[in-house]
């Protein structure tokens, strides 16, 4: 039976929370334990497929096409393991469970309650995680923060899996926030001392407290929190800021995180191999005297989450080379007012990410325009590649007001559109999720990159290039070097004769790991690596 390590946040949301139970999943990983790991959200929604990512960041897909928490993209790059829709459980996911079965008569005429039938759904949902990945400890992260009305019914299921299982087996951490007072010059443990309080109220005692601090944690902020916490002092951890997100199992591992944790549950294992880790982190940290500048041409430039895979698979790609990396966020909308040559003259190369709705699109499309005719590298992901086909098609085929349909139904030449089988589609639903496998042309660039013939990569859309326009635009200069094993969809095109233009249908984002970069990234950055230094 597996033991439980429940990961709880106090006093703010946007704690780190997920970093802390990634980092922990990483070293226990690294001590070579089976571990797997979920993530609890208590909002509504059945998952965050419907929610903009102004509200809740990018929407992270897994091999399985289930559309969910962008945590799950922190635990998969930090623990490098495939998680499936069962690792991420919402309110909306439990709620329907149990209207469905109290619809089908299967409670009895019982009167159906928060405990303890969605409690019970809670803690099934828990435990099938730890059953279908026969792990030896399973982390828990709840969403939202300590005192939140809809976290109750989580933090009551956590609570009663200790009954259940026994308290041997489970182990609390609780991730806090320790604010520092400039007027007194003190760090202040007050909120944090409140949050313990709360949980202490409905019957959790954290075990280990993790302070997100801007500095580093006092010996007399530690005193208090043991003292009014009631909590061993060397079990209160510092979670200071850091630049490179990689640091933080060093971090926690330099604290005996893992140890601390092990110890509780009464496990024995080895001492993490944090090598890897200090590799990264080591390559991340190197002098580089010179910086890519990569734009990201998109919608949501103001919240950094909303591409926080894309972001991430370009510092992997970035960590072996002799150039760094720098971001630049460029609104799209702001392209169409003030042409591409203002934001992309001294770029070394553009990325235009996934996404929906026609705004900003004019501005996406005349950026990859410019990347093609100045040979400027660049990357299209997803909604980026059917705005570098309707470029093609307008500005090299001739084929004058190209468009997706989705955002001009009424196009004479609909290069992305709908499959005929698809029509009658709403919102929500229809999408193409998932891992779909790919078949890669055998002189190409993208099989030079990948090194095979066959992937797999994860999507997350619902309109495809329109075959009926790929002969033209093949005969232009396209190449589409991956379709559909059964040459139905495109899933990769390029342009040759420039130093670097790829373009996929899916999302290689979400399989970047810092160990392993993924290959188009790779390509992308080595290209504009190779820009950036002509350039100077
Ligand atoms: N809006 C486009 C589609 O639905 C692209 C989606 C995306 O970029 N994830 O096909």
């Amino acid at each position: 039976m597996s033991h439980y390590v429940f990961v709880t946040g106090g006093v703010i949301s946007s704690l780190g929370k997920g970093i802390t139970a990634s980092s922990l999943g990483a070293l226990l990983k690294a001590s070579g334990l089976n571990v797997t790991i979920m993530k609890c959200d208590p909002y509504l929604n059945v998952d965050p497929g419907t929610m903009s990512p102004y509200q809740h960041g990018e929407v992270f897909v897994t091999e399985d096409g289930a559309e969910t928490d962008l945590d799950l993209g922190h635990y998969e790059r930090f623990i490098d393991v495939n998680l499936t829709r069962y690792n991420n459980l919402t309110t909306g996911q439990v709620y329907s469970t149990v209207i469905t079965k109290e619809r089908r008569g299967d409670y009895l005429g019982a009167t159906v309650q928060v405990i303890p039938h969605v409690t019970n759904t809670i803690k099934e949902s828990i435990q099938r995680v730890a059953r279908i990945n026969d792990a030896t400890i399973t982390i828990v992260e709840v969403g939202g923060t300590v005192g939140d009305i809809e976290g109750l019914p989580y933090l009551e299921a956590i609570r009663q899996i200790r009954n259940d299982i026994g308290r041997d087996k489970v182990c609390y951490i609780h991730v806090t926030y320790i604010p520092f007072s400039r007027a007194i010059g003190e760090m202040k443990t007050k909120p944090t001392q409140h949050s313990v309080r709360e949980m202490r109220a409905i019957g959790l005692t954290p075990d280990i407290i993790v302070c997100r601090t801007q500095r580093a944690l006092t010996p007399e902020a530690c005193d208090k929190i043991s003292l009014f916490c009631d909590i061993d002092k060397d079990c209160v951890l510092e979670a200071r800021d850091v630049d490179c997100l990689y640091e933080i199992p060093l971090l926690m591992n330099e604290q005996g995180l893992a140890r601390k944790v092990l110890k509780r549950l009464g496990i024995e294992a080895k001492e993490p191999d944090v090598e890897p880790w200090k590799r990264i982190v080591g390559q991340f940290k190197q002098k580089k005297a010179r910086k890519a500048r990569i734009g990201l041409v998109g919608k949501y430039i103001k919240v950094a989450d909303a591409y926080i895979s894309v972001i991430e698979a370009l510092v992997h790609a970035s960590l072996p080379s002799e150039v760094g990396f720098e971001p630049i966020w460029i609104s799209s909308e702001q392209i169409e007012k003030d042409g591409s040559g203002k934001f992309l003259a001294d770029l070394d190369g553009v990325v235009v990410p996934g996404g929906f709705g026609d705004r900003g699109i004019e501005g996406k499309i005349s950026a990859i325009q410019y990347c093609r005719e100045t040979g400027l590298p660049f990357l299209g992901l997803c909604l980026g590649m059917q705005c570098a086909v309707i470029d093609f098609a307008r500005n090299v085929a001739g084929m004058d007001g190209a468009h997706s349909t989705e955002f001009n139904p009424d196009s004479p030449f609909p290069v992305i559109s709908l499959l005929p089988d698809q029509s009658g589609i709403v919102k929500g639903g229809s999408m193409r999720l998932g891992a779909y496998p790919c078949r890669i042309a055998d002189d190409s660039r993208a099989f030079r990159l990948y090194k095979s013939s066959l992937i797999y990569e994860r999507h997350r859309h619902r309109y495809e290039v329109n075959n009926e326009f790929r002969a033209k635009l093949g005969r232009k200069g396209m190449v589409f070097s991956g379709t559909s094993p059964d040459l139905q969809l495109v899933e990769i095109i390029e342009l040759p004769e420039h130093p670097f233009f790829v373009a996929c249908q899916f999302h290689p984002e979400f399989k970047s790991r810092p160990q392993n970069p993924h290959p188009l990234f790779v390509g992308f950055f080595m290209a504009a690596a190779d820009h950036c230094l002509k350039a100077s």
